[in-house]
């Protein structure tokens, strides 16, 4: 089959790999859409620590079951899926916690094993979603990002009548806003371009940039409070570092955004005690893709009009492009 291979930063090439084979307990997937991540461009320009190179990326799959492995039930050939890309070891602390998102061995289909960016892909059957009616398999790409919008509400405790700030207005920033509206909350959104402000404004999103008035703003916007709960999507670290002083007493940030390994973050100790507000992390997902896949269809989350789509076989040149001129494209879907 053909596959899309990076076999060293900033080299990417079409080429000729095996064809996957279903083993016991696994199916594979004719990919139909697969969508670009930033952590793909991570892979590519040699920034993910994990990702042994050659390594043919790929995570956000969309496509149809072409094969069925021994002791496969509940899926047919010809069925119309999305494939979540997390395994767990299932006997670590994490995932005996139910948490295999953060498995102390995680592996990725499209990072530690071959992924999307291919004709097939192989995956466990306990990882395949099937689609609900009148999703196209571009939009069903976006179950994977959908889904950590949906972990980082859950980790927020997101309800309605909550009043939610998210800071970065990129494709996860733009995934949180419509599932926080989806639960019934009012969201603020700040970001530093007024691009990105301008999407996240169609999608209901209050907006603000972001700069020196936000702090007072906000203030201003809740009563001297601050804000319910503050949700971390650019990975930035001054603008993880602002959480503390953005949220209310009694709030909760959740942070999403990822900083490179070793950067450090300060917070002003007493604020833990004096604020006393809750700060989690949220990894990816886990257990979230059925509401991922109902949002989509519902008809709740629409910024996936923001992607182009393009021909799988010009990833090397779409890469290239994504890489020299970052910020042209919110939103990259491939087609093989
Ligand atoms: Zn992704
Ligand atoms: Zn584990």
């Amino acid at each position: 089959m053909k596959a899309v291979f990076i076999d060293a930063p900033h080299t990417m090439r079409v080429g000729e790999a095996s064809l996957p084979v279903a083993g016991a307990g696994e199916v594979v997937v004719r990919n139909q859409a697969v969508g670009i991540c930033a952590g793909d461009l991570y892979i590519y320009q040699g920034k993910n620590p994990y990702a042994r190179l050659p390594a043919v990326g790929g995570h956000e799959i969309a496509g149809r079951v072409s094969e069925i492995g021994a002791g496969v039930t509940g899926i047919s050939v010809g069925d119309f899926v999305v494939v979540e890309p997390f395994i767990g070891c299932g006997a670590c602390y994490a995932c005996r916690v139910g948490k295999p998102n953060c498995c102390k061995s995680l592996r990725i289909i499209g990072a530690h094993l071959p992924g999307g960016f291919a004709e097939y892909v192989a995956a466990p059957a306990r990882n395949i979603h099937h689609v609900p009616h009148g999703l196209s398999p571009v939009w069903a790409s976006f179950a994977e990002p959908v889904a950590i919008g949906v972990q980082a509400c859950r980790r927020g405790q997101v309800a309605a009548d909550d009043f939610v700030l998210v800071l970065g207005a990129g494709p996860i920033g733009l995934a949180l806003i419509e599932v926080a509206r989806a639960r019934g909350a009012r969201v603020l959104c700040t970001d530093i371009s007024p691009d990105r402000l301008a999407i996240a404004a169609t999608l209901g999103a209050e907006t603000l940039p972001s700069d020196e008035h936000l702090p007072p703003a906000i203030l201003a916007m809740t009563d001297g409070d601050g804000m319910p709960v503050v949700i971390e999507a650019t990975g930035n670290p001054r603008a993880m570092e602002s959480t503390v002083d953005l949220v209310a007493s009694g709030g909760r940030i959740v942070i999403v955004g990822l900083v490179k390994n070793g950067t450090m973050i300060q917070f002003p100790g007493l604020d833990f005690t004096r604020k006393e507000m809750t700060i989690v992390g949220s990894r990816a997902s886990t257990g979230c893709f059925p509401e991922a896949l109902s949002l989509l269809a519902s008809g709740h989350i629409r910024y996936p009009r923001v992607a182009v789509e393009h021909s799988l076989w010009d990833a090397p040149a779409m890469f290239a492009e994504m890489d020299a001129q970052p910020g042209k494209y919110h939103k990259v879907v491939l087609t093989p």
